[in-house]
């Protein structure tokens, strides 16, 4: 395994048992490894490991409506908020694009992002349509390959055009939401993973993946779960807390 036992066991620990063979009983504290608690006590703060969580939507623009008078808006920034404080008690520190019920353009977005400089940025939407997450990454082809119409020789990422940045980074976004596939599955959530442009998605320069957060239909061993069911929220937070935890170890190894 490649995450933390303390993330997985905060993955876990969100569905209370609910949630077929790999589910454990719900112990918040008790159950939780003495690492997880001394980390959540001292963080110990990565300078060079920086994440960025954007909330999409936000002020005018509400995003979907999930049901029962939820916005899309309010739930990907109290996810982002959520998933920010997990983040936090690994030592890592993420930035977010807006921490408010405020209108942030996809330029704003792009250059909070960008100037953090990430090693790992999050696109949050969600969406009262499919089933679990859904995980997006660009549609531009990888700099260099065929498709993009920009030849990338010995150019860095900083000279990239604008608009198509993220082709530097198709190659680590792909690793990347492999990472949090691996992590959402392994806490029994199901993950789609699709290529699309999503704003501000092809302007960032890191590694990015847009994620979708949708309803839990009922499986073979899970019951369905409402989109806005605290439990559920939970457990697809701690899963890509713990995959962010594996993806900045990966990077200190290589
Ligand atoms: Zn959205």
């Amino acid at each position: 395994m490649r995450w933390t036992e303390a993330g997985l066991a905060m993955a876990l620990a969100g569905f209370g048992g609910a949630f077929g063979q790999a589910a454990r009983p719900a112990a918040p504290q008790a159950a939780q490894p003495s690492e997880s608690m001394a980390t959540a006590t001292q963080p110990q703060t990565e300078t060079h490991f920086a994440v960025v969580l954007d909330a999409a939507h936000g002020g005018s623009d509400t995003g979907a409506r999930l049901g029962n008078g939820a916005l899309e808006k309010n739930l990907t920034l109290t996810m982002a908020e959520r998933l920010q404080e997990l983040l936090r008690q690994q030592g890592i520190v993420a930035t977010m694009t807006r921490r408010a019920d405020v209108d942030v353009s996809a330029l704003t977005r792009a250059e909070v992002a960008n100037h953090a400089q990430a090693a790992v940025c999050l696109v949050i939407h969600a969406t009262a349509t499919g089933s679990g997450v859904h995980l997006f990454t660009t549609s531009l082809a990888p700099a260099g390959g065929s498709g993009t119409g920009q030849p990338v020789t010995a150019a860095g990422p900083r000279i990239l055009p604008w608009a198509t940045a993220q082709a530097a980074y198709v190659t680590d976004s792909l690793k990347l939401e492999s990472e949090l596939d691996a992590a959402l599955v392994h806490a029994e959530i199901p993950v789609t993973m699709g290529r699309a442009s999503v704003a501000p998605m092809e302007n960032l320069a890191c590694p990015t993946v847009a994620v979708e957060l949708a309803p839990l239909a009922p499986g073979n061993t899970t019951r369905g779960r409402a989109i806005t069911d605290g439990r559920y929220e939970k457990a697809v937070e701690g899963a890509l807390a713990a995959a962010i935890g594996s993806w900045r170890t990966d990077r200190k190894e290589q």
